[in-house]
């Protein structure tokens, strides 16, 4: 079947390949993302996959069903970027890789925690110019501490295991609490209140819809400690980022790690090393030392691309086949 890879970098190219050894997939790939200005590349294929930078809305997806496209394979969990509804009037079906590897999120969740706390980007740029002092550098015990797990999901759950491996105490909140995994790890499901106003560290697991759309902003920073590092690899627009620059510059909580940006789409996965940034909350937020962004490579483990690939495929193939798809997206749970 002929599919159309958008957003297509090296990693994605070289699983899909692999994964497509034995399934013999007309695969093309194609660097841009999918969008209103790119669509048109899309004509022809009946079936494109995507990821979290390119936007589906309602005139790109009329162009796609236009051009005889009727399957978009998200290779990623989170669906916001596509607008459902519009999909299903449409008659293009949608599905997406739930899980892959919650632990490569979750994992690099902690790395994030772990590294802001130990402030090790400070350290090792340190170390390399010579300079050995300390001073600056003092962290703090993560083994007793409140850790805060906002959506206990595949990777918040993951997370909350991993927490407690290293001897915290977990809060949760989720809308839905799982009696399961509170009995595994002893965590204590309590209101997004207690928290804010208890928790050392929290870790954001939500998906993005309109209920958690900037849930974190002004009002919530101001009831986090002082102490508290926030963590976030799920999706940008959680945070309210101009009211967490603002909550660092003046101490309302002492650091942040963030996988991801709520404008990450024109920066994240590029090399713009030559340019001058021009998102200035960004460039602001990349100048606290109390900050640590990464390109939103949560997912980014031989293990999650391989499953990713191959869940992918194994859906086109389906596709191909008539046959019932894994993991299709009806319409939006918001
Ligand atoms: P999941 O569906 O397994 O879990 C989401 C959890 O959030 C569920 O337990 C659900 O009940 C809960 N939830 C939903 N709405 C809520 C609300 N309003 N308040 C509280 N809880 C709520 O999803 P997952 O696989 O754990 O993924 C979580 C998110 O991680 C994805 O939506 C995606 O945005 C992000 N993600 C990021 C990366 C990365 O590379 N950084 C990779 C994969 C996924």
């Amino acid at each position: 079947m002929k599919l159309a890879v958008f957003g297509t970098h090296e990693f994605d190219r070289a699983s899909l390949e692999q994964a497509n050894e034995s399934l013999h997939h007309d695969l093309v790939f194609f660097e841009p993302t999918l969008s209103q200005e790119t669509v048109a590349l899309a004509k022809g294929f009946a079936a494109v996959c995507v990821f979290v930078h390119d936007r589906l809305n309602e005139t790109t997806l009329q162009e796609l069903r236009a051009g005889g496209t009727t399957l978009v394979a998200l290779r990623c969990a989170g669906f916001n970027n596509v607008d459902l509804p519009a999909a299903e009037r449409l008659g293009i079906r949608v599905v997406r890789v739930p899980e892959y590897s919650p632990y490569a999120v979750a994992e690099h969740a902690m790395a994030l925690l772990l590294a802001l706390n130990r402030k090790l980007p400070r350290a090792y740029n340190r170390v390399r110019d010579g300079n050995f002092s300390l001073d600056g550098l003092v962290g703090f015990d993560l083994h007793g501490k409140t850790i805060g797990v906002i959506g206990l999901g595949r990777i918040g759950g993951a997370f909350a295991r991993i927490a407690h491996g290293f001897g915290c105490r977990v809060l949760a909140y989720d809308i839905q609490p799982n009696a399961d995994l509170r009995a595994e790890v002893g965590l204590e499901y309590v209101s997004l209140d207690q928290i804010y106003a208890e928790s050392d560290a929290i870790s954001l697991h939500v998906p993005l819809f309109p209920k958690t759309f900037h849930m974190i902003n002004r009002a919530t920073l101001t009831q986090m400690k002082r102490e508290a590092l926030l963590i976030n690899t799920s999706r940008g627009a959680l945070i309210n980022a101009p009211d967490l620059l603002e909550a660092l510059k003046s101490g309302v909580i002492a650091g942040a790690g963030l996988d991801v940006y709520e404008e990450e789409d024109d920066v994240f996965f590029r090399d713009l090393s030559g340019q001058v940034l021009q998102d200035d909350i960004l460039a602001r937020l990349l100048s606290c030392p109390n900050v640590l962004i990464t390109s939103h490579q949560g997912f980014l483990t031989k293990e999650a691309l391989r499953n990713i690939a191959e869940s992918t495929l194994a859906n086109v193939t389906l596709f191909s086949q008539g046959l019932k798809l894994r993991h299709e997206l009806t319409s939006s749970p918001a």
